[in-house]
Parts: structure tokens; C-alpha cells; sequence
């Protein structure tokens, strides 16, 4: 930003603060006259000064902090006009007073004069130019009127003057350097120099406002996985990288008259320049982030060591001079978290059905976290049967039926808790229901071989699982119970957590937990994961099964069938629809079967009905 035109709010005050003094004190003059010579001159010029005080008035109130950069700019102009015009009032009534031949007029007139440049280099030390300008003009007079006067005393007068001016020139340089300085601060990030969250935002403000019939782009670059390099190789490193990040777009941007600014963290914008239709905007804008993707993948070599780090792009698109820069930013943002969610290090550019598939997220967030509460959230069961359909367990699923968007598959719910973490109290909630359920089921002597229940993630791996497994534990007394407890886990993709898992699995045999592969064959499926894992059992995911009319996907089955079994593990065939099906998985030895065929998932009651009649 110009030093010289960031000063607005601050010229704004200053223009009521010289009007009060010069109203205030300009009709001391008036006084004066009366006492020593005509009260005419000095009524009329009095009169002018109320007069440029009226126009000083006007541009006080003209102004407002939504105005546009470039309106900014045309009124500071103006208000440079004003206090000039203003100032060299005093130099006006100072000339007529030292033509007099009174010397206690002259006397005044000097003060006044001396005063009002005093007034000059603090009131205007904002505008450098202007400063310099009106301090000289209402010091220089006074140096000449005492270099006419030709005596020695005079002389010397003249030589204080001069010293006086670059004095009041200096501090009003210091006050300026100082306003910088201050100004920079509230508006400029310390790590990397670039322009603020606010300052940010107020460009956006003022170039919606001046692109009304324009189009112009908005970036908002996050950076992925930036917080696993600061948790691991330090603040000093993540420093360090943020200002070579910021350097790298800033010189991007140069090229494309593009502003830069980071909004916190390892989050930064772009805004660019205005273009005259969408099409020409939208290719500028995919061009330029692809550009950026690039620059940012390129290593970084920091301490020693080489970096490599990528970026997710949301962009929004500007034109709409009803919605504002924080509206804007929403899209961009939006976007990005579509980037991030899409498997990162990409460029999504926003759009309206972009926004109604995160309004729908967004709602199921918010409803799901009262769910609980609300009772919307109950259990259904499974059955697992063996080869000759004797029920030997089942599979606890959970169901919600929201009273605003009626039921929601757990398949969207159950992502919806994990990404936003509320999966841990939906799984405690899940886990208690089912170890209650086990307990009556005892009572009434339902005895199960095993009951399954499904486990995320990311509710194994948090610090307080297996402290609540215990808990839960010891508030049913489950440690006497016959059934087995089940947990269904699916693979996870980093080794970093397999450690942990495996640890946190054993830790978890000693309560006599078994644990299931669910979903095998999809996702990050590799040999080595079942081999790691002390996993009991092994459940071959619905999709396969669906296609065994399909040779290959048949001879898939078999293979997945006999790993299992060299590896001493039950297998479980789940979505079995059809007979062929369960024939086909029974001539392969599979041991047990969960699907429609048999039962879908049901209610406790039906369940306990259904167990009584097997
Ligand atoms: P999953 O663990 O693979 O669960 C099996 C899914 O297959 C269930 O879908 C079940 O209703 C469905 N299914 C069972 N038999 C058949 C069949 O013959 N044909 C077909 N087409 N489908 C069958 P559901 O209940 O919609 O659950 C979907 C997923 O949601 C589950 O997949 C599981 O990943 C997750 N989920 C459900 N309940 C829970 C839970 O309590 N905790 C956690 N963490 N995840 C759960
Ligand atoms: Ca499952
Ligand atoms: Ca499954």
C-alpha cells in the first residue's frame, strides 16, 4: 500500500481537531482589532475562515470507512487542498498584521504564526509532502519580515527562525516514520511482511466495490499436512518454510499484478486483477493456481535438510457486488475444503452446488451432535450364521432417524462424526448400548458366540479408548460373559498409526477382545496389514460377493478365503443375497455368513424373536 495514502482514518480526525482550533482561537483577532486598529479586516477574514471550515466540514462528513480504495484517494486529495488553503489563512492575516506599524501586532502576528506552524507539522505529520509545504510557507514570512528589519537582534531571529523550521520538519518526519511504522504493524503479518488478515480484507472490501462490472479471482492456499512438519521437526522449521512459502508466491504474483496476503497459520490469499469477462477470469485463475501447485511442490532446503510440502486451492470467483469480501472468502473457503477433502494438493473452484453439498454436511453436522441426546440414535442387529444357517452372532449396526432429515445412512453420518470427531461420544454411546444389550440377552439366556461391533479409527486410536473399553467393562461385568466381543476395524493407510494400532490391539486382548478385518479387498488393502495384525477374523466386503458371477472377481474370493485360512482366521462373507452365493462361499470353506438372504439388519426385539424360533 502507498505510505501516502494509507493515512485516511487519520487525516479524518485531524480535520474536526483544526477546525475546533481554528474557530476557537481566529476570533482572538477579531478582539485584537477592536483594541488596536479596525474591527472590518479581521471580521471578514474571520469569515473566511468559517467559510473553508464549512468545506473542511463537508469532506469530514463525506467520508466513510466502505469507500473504495480510489474514492479514498480523490477525497485524501482533497483534504490535502482544504488544509493548505486552511493554513495559509494565517499567513494571509499575518502579512496584513507585520504591514501595520503597531508592534504589538507585529508581536502577534508573529506568535500566531509561529503557532499555527507548530499546529502544521503535528496535525499534518501523516502527509509528507504537505507538511513540508505548509511548515516552510508559515515559517519563511516570519524569516523574511526579520531579515528586513536589518539590525544584528534581527539577523539572529531570522537564523532561531530558520533552525525552528528544519526542527518542526524533523519531528514531523519522526511522527510520520512512527505512523509507518505503527500502521504497518496493525496491518502486516511479522513472520512473512505480507498484508494481514485486515489488510487483506479490506483490499477485497474496496476491489469488490471497483470491479463492479469486472471479474477478478480470489485464491485461498492451505497448506497440507503443514502442522505435522511443526509438530515434528519444529516451530523454528515451520517458521521458516511460511516465509519461503510467502516468498515464492509473492514473486508468482508480481508477475500477475496479484496481491498477496496470509490470512494466519499456513493459510494464504491471492487476490489478482480484474478481467473483463468470466471465461478470460476463470482460465487466468486455474492457470495460475496450477502455477502455484507447482512452485510450492519445489523442495525447500531448510536446516540442513530438504522439505517438500503441497498445497489445497479453493477459488472464488468475484463479481457479485451485493456479497462481500467475507463472503467471498466463505466461497474460497469452501472450495478449499472440498481440495482438502478430495485427497489435497489440488484447485477447486466454487460453485453453487459445491455450496449445497457443504449447507447439507454443515446441517448434518449440527443436527448429528444433538442426535444422542435427542434419542434419534438406536441399534439394529445381524445375524451371522453358519454354513447350515444356525445363528452363531451378529453385527451391531447403528441407525439414525432424524427428525428433520428422516433416516441418514450410517455410511454418511459415520463420516460425517469421524472428519468432524464427534465420533468418539456417537462410538462411547454405541458401545455401551451394545455391551448393555449383550448383558440382557445374558439374562435371557440368548447366548451368542460372538457379537461384532463396529469400531472407527479414530476412536481406536484415541488416547482414552481403552481406558473406557475398561470402564465399560467393569460397570457390566462383561469379563464373565461367554459371548466373544468383536471389534470391527477397517485398514488404515499410515504406517506411523499401524504401530500404535498394534500396540493398542494387544493391549485390548488382555479384556479378551478378538478383532475383525472388515471391508477386506478394499481400500489400502496390502498382504502385510492382515500379517501384522493380530486379527482373529476376516470379513470379505460386501462389493466382492456381489460379483462372483464374474470369474475373476470368483477367483479373487477363493485366494482371499485361503489367505485367511493359512493365516488361522475366521472368515466372513458379508452381503450374501443369494443362494448361489452361500453355495458358492460354502464349497470354499467360508465359516460364516451375514446378508439379506439370511436377515437384514433388525430391531433388539425382532432379534431376541428370531433367536428363540433358531
Ligand atoms: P459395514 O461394517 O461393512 O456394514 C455392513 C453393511 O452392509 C451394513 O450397511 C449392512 O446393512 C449392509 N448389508 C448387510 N447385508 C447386506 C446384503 O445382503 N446386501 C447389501 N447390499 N448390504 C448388506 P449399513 O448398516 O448401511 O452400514 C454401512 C457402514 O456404516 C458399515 O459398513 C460401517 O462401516 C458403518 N457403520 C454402521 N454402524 C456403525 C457403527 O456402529 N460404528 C461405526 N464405526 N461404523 C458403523
Ligand atoms: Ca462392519
Ligand atoms: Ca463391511
Amino acid at each position: 500500500m502507498n505510505d501516502n495514502i494509507s493515512f485516511y482514518n487519520f487525516m479524518h480526525k485531524q480535520i474536526v481537531v483544526v477546525i475546533a482550533l481554528f474557530l476557537g482561537t481566529g476570533p482572538g483577532y477579531i478582539l485584537m482589532g477592536s483594541l488596536y486598529s479596525s474591527v472590518l479586516v479581521e471580521t471578514l477574514w474571520y469569515l473566511l475562515v468559517i467559510c473553508v471550515s464549512l468545506w473542511g466540514y463537508k469532506l469530514y462528513k463525506s467520508y466513510s470507512l466502505g469507500m473504495t480504495i480510489r474514492a479514498k484517494n480523490k477525497w485524501l486529495l482533497y483534504v490535502r487542498y482544504f488544509m493548505f488553503v486552511y493554513f495559509s489563512l494565517w499567513t494571509v492575516i499575518f502579512l496584513y498584521y507585520i504591514s501595520k506599524d503597531d508592534i504589538n501586532l507585529h508581536y502577534i502576528a508573529i506568535a500566531t504564526q509561529l503557532g499555527s506552524a507548530v499546529v502544521a507539522s503535528t496535525i499534518l505529520a501523516s502527509q509528507k509532502h504537505l507538511v513540508i509545504i505548509t511548515v516552510t510557507l508559515l515559517m519563511s514570512p516570519i524569516t523574511i519580515f526579520f531579515l528586513f528589519i536589518g539590525e544584528t537582534y534581527s539577523y539572529l531571529l531570522a537564523f532561531f527562525t530558520i533552525v525552528l523550521t528544519f526542527v518542526l520538519l524533523y519531528a514531523a518526519k519522526n511522527t510520520h516514520a512512527y505512523l509507518l511504522k505503527s500502521r504497518f504493524q496493525a496491518y502486516h503479518d511479522y513472520l512473512t511482511g505480507l498484508g494481514n488478515r485486515r489488510y487483506f480484507i479490506e483490499y477485497l472490501g474496496s476491489s469488490v466495490k471497483e470491479n463492479r462490472d469486472k471479474y477478478t479471482y480470489l485464491l485461498l492456499i492451505d497448506l497440507d499436512y503443514f502442522k505435522t512438519i511443526n509438530d515434528t521437526l519444529g516451530h523454528d522449521v515451520g517458521d521458516k518454510l511460511l516465509i519461503e512459502v510467502s516468498q515464492r508466491l509473492t514473486e508468482l504474483s508480481s508477475v500477475h499484478h496479484n496481491v498477496v496476503g496470509r490470512l494466519g497459520g499456513d493459510e494464504f490469499c491471492i487476490l489478482s486483477d480484474a478481467f473483463d469477462t468470466k471465461e478470460i477470469c476463470l482460465a487466468r485463475a486455474e492457470e495460475f493456481s496450477n502455477k502455484i501447485l507447482k512452485k510450492i511442490k519445489e523442495a525447500y532446503f531448510i536446516e540442513d535438510s530438504s522439505l517438500h510440502i503441497s498445497a489445497s486451492i479453493g477459488v472464488s470467483i468475484i463479481n457479485n457486488p451485493k456479497l462481500n469480501a467475507n463472503d467471498f472468502l466463505k466461497e474460497a473457503d469452501i472450495a478449499m475444503y472440498e481440495a482438502k477433502h478430495s485427497g489435497r494438493d489440488d484447485v477447486i473452484i466454487f460453485n453453487d452446488e459445491l455450496c449445497t453439498i457443504i449447507e447439507k454436511k454443515l446441517q448434518i453436522e449440527r443436527l448429528l451432535r444433538c442426535a444422542i441426546e435427542k434419542n434419534e440414535i438406536y441399534l439394529q442387529y445381524q445375524p451371522q450364521t453358519t454354513c447350515d444357517n444356525k445363528i452363531i452372532g451378529c453385527e451391531v449396526l447403528a441407525r439414525w432417524k432424524s427428525a428433520q432429515l428422516g433416516m441418514v445412512s450410517p455410511e454418511v453420518f459415520i463420516e460425517v462424526a469421524e472428519s468432524t470427531g464427534y465420533i468418539i461420544e456417537l462410538g462411547e454411546f454405541i458401545l455401551e448400548e451394545s455391551i448393555k444389550t449383550l448383558k440382557q440377552w445374558e439374562i435371557m439366556h440368548i447366548s451368542l458366540h460372538q457379537l461384532s461391533i463396529n469400531i472407527s479409527m479414530r476412536q481406536l486410536l484415541n488416547k482414552d479408548f481403552i481406558a473406557l473399553v475398561r470402564g465399560l467393562f467393569e460397570k457390566y461385568n462383561v469379563a464373565e460373559c461367554k459371548t466373544k466381543i468383536i471389534f470391527e476395524i477397517t485398514e488404515t493407510s499410515t504406517s506411523e498409526d499401524l504401530k500404535r494400532l498394534i500396540t493398542i490391539i494387544n493391549e485390548l486382548k488382555k479384556y479378551n477382545i478378538h478383532f475383525s478385518i472388515d471391508d477386506f479387498g478394499t481400500g489400502y488393502s496390502s498382504l502385510s496389514y492382515i500379517r501384522d495384525i493380530p486379527a482373529y477374523e476376516l470379513k470379505i466386503d460386501k462389493s466382492f460377493i456381489a460379483e462372483l458371477d464374474d470369474k475373476r472377481q470368483a477367483s479373487l474370493v477363493k485366494s482371499i478365503i485361503d489367505i485367511s485360512k493359512n493365516l488361522n482366521l475366521t472368515t466372513v462373507a458379508e452381503g450374501v443375497e443369494t443362494q448361489a452365493q452361500k453355495d458358492f462361499l460354502a464349497n470354499l470353506d467360508c465359516d460364516l455368513y451375514q446378508g439379506y438372504l439370511f436377515s437384514k439388519p433388525i430391531l433388539k426385539e425382532d432379534f431376541e424373536k428370531l433367536m428363540q424360533n433358531n
